[in-house]
């Protein structure tokens, strides 16, 4: 008799996680070794997927004046900075926390361009400080504070407006931005009097013009949809003698989950020069602030079953990772595959796979066909961009462990909490 091995399953799009010999392996570690060694659940990147996923984007770009600033806050570890700032990168920053961290790894303060629609008095003295290249400014109310903060400080704001360009990024409501109705930005259609506006305060400098639709695209044409109008825009300020140097179009490029096709770097970036050079704006330096597209397939999410409940109507596996460890789902119905470690033979069984947190909404995914058994480790796939940064203590469960491997090698990043962790800080009254 021959052994029966299943056949492996397929992964979506993960050239690092692979299995051999029907165990799954990131790059050239056997992810079963670091379950068993550091417990679940458990993160793990490959370093090899980050620098790939770079690649696309430095191939993409070849000689055009193109700066890349990664989205930081799909995934914020400080050895994922540390790997993109190596390869130099910038960073697109929401927060002055976010600030810290990318300063902590010795990111050039010349690629930070600092978005977010309610920056603080505190968070702009930090960037100024640290002179950043621009702040993407999402108000008029905003403006005035910048230019008041600048003042204070004796220095001039570099500044870019984020434009709303009402378009529907065709993406979950949740992470679709640019469309009238989303809090972000700045409307198209009153964007150049508040250019006005910035152009008359004291503190500021206008430098560019910034937008971000969406993310997950997984259809290139929101972005011209977008540029048509930016360039438009572009055309008017300089009528006035208000000159771009750089365009931002954000970040947003999807990645597979599970099947979809997203645009890659290339076919956008060879169609926005196109139409750039098409509409004589060639001059225009281009910014770029992918997060998804750069982390979200660098990662897994490891969970051991607890328990398979076999229930009335659904098949249950219950495992140790939950909606604190990864949200995507709850928050958005989001797809993330699953893959067992180590493949069994037998029958599989439709199961959802679901966390010990007290939600209805605590589940990671539905309806999956799987031939598993108590104390089996799993591995949620795509769990790079949006998953750990996500994490909350939800029912007081200490945040999960980091790992990042690099060939046959791998780092603990970010250490398990602890219990002790959790309880620091508070106090009852006496
Ligand atoms: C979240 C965000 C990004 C990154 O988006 P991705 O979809 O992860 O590429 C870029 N820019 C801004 C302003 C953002 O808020």
């Amino acid at each position: 008799m021959t052994a029966a091995f299943p056949t492996p399953p397929e992964l979506a799009g993960h050239p690092y996680f692979q299995y051999r010999n029907n165990v799954l392996y990131a790059e050239d570690v056997p992810l079963d070794h670091l379950a068993h060694g550091l417990g679940t659940p458990l993160y793990v990147y490959s370093r090899a997927a980050l620098k790939g996923a770079w690649e696309t984007y430095r191939s993409a770009i070849g000689q055009r004046p193109v700066l890349v600033c990664y989205g930081m806050k799909a995934n914020s570890n400080l050895a994922v900075l540390k790997e993109f700032a190596r390869l130099g990168a910038g960073f697109d920053i929401v927060s002055g926390g976010e600030l810290k961290r990318a300063l902590a790894v010795g990111a050039e303060p010349s690629k930070i361009v600092f978005s977010g629609v309610g920056k603080q008095a505190w968070e702009m003295r930090a960037a100024l400080a640290a002179q950043v290249k621009c702040f993407n400014v999402e108000s008029e109310a905003e403006l005035h504070r910048l230019s008041d903060v600048a003042e204070e400080l004796g220095v001039r704001a570099p500044v870019s407006l984020r434009v709303n360009p009402d378009v529907d990024a065709q993406t979950h409501p949740y992470i679709s931005t640019g469309l009238k109705e989303n809090k972000f930005g700045i409307a198209i259609e009153s964007a150049l009097d508040v250019y006005r506006v910035a152009q008359s305060l004291p503190g500021l400098d206008i430098v560019g013009v910034d937008c971000h639709i969406g993310s997950q695209l997984t259809d290139i044409s929101p972005y011209f949809d977008a540029l048509e109008k930016l360039l438009d825009l572009i055309d008017a300020l300089d009528q006035e003698g208000i000159r771009i140097a750089h365009l931002d179009l954000g970040g947003g490029l999807g990645i597979r989950y599970t099947d979809e096709t997203p645009p890659s770097p290339q076919a956008l970036l060879d169609r926005v020069f196109e139409r750039l050079n098409a509409r004589g704006q060639g001059h225009l330096h281009l910014v770029l602030e992918p997060g998804r597209s750069l982390v979200g397939n660098a990662g897994v999410l490891l969970t051991t079953v607890q328990y398979l409940k076999h229930a009335e109507a659904r098949n249950f596996a219950i495992v140790d990772a939950a909606m604190n460890d990864l949200l995507r789902p709850a928050l958005y119905e989001a797809f993330h595959g699953v893959q067992p470690l180590r493949p069994r033979a037998g029958d599989q069984v439709e199961y959802d796979i679901v966390g010990p947190v007290c939600e209805s909404a605590d589940w990671l995914a539905r309806q999956r066909k799987l031939a598993i058994q108590q104390g089996d480790v799993l591995a949620v796939e795509s769990a790079g961009a949006y998953s750990m940064a996500m994490a909350s203590n939800y029912n007081t469960r200490a945040r999960a462990a980091e790992v990042m491997v690099d060939g046959a090698n791998y780092h603990v990043v970010r250490q398990r909490e602890t219990l002790d962790d959790l309880l620091r800080g508070e106090s009852t009254l006496p």
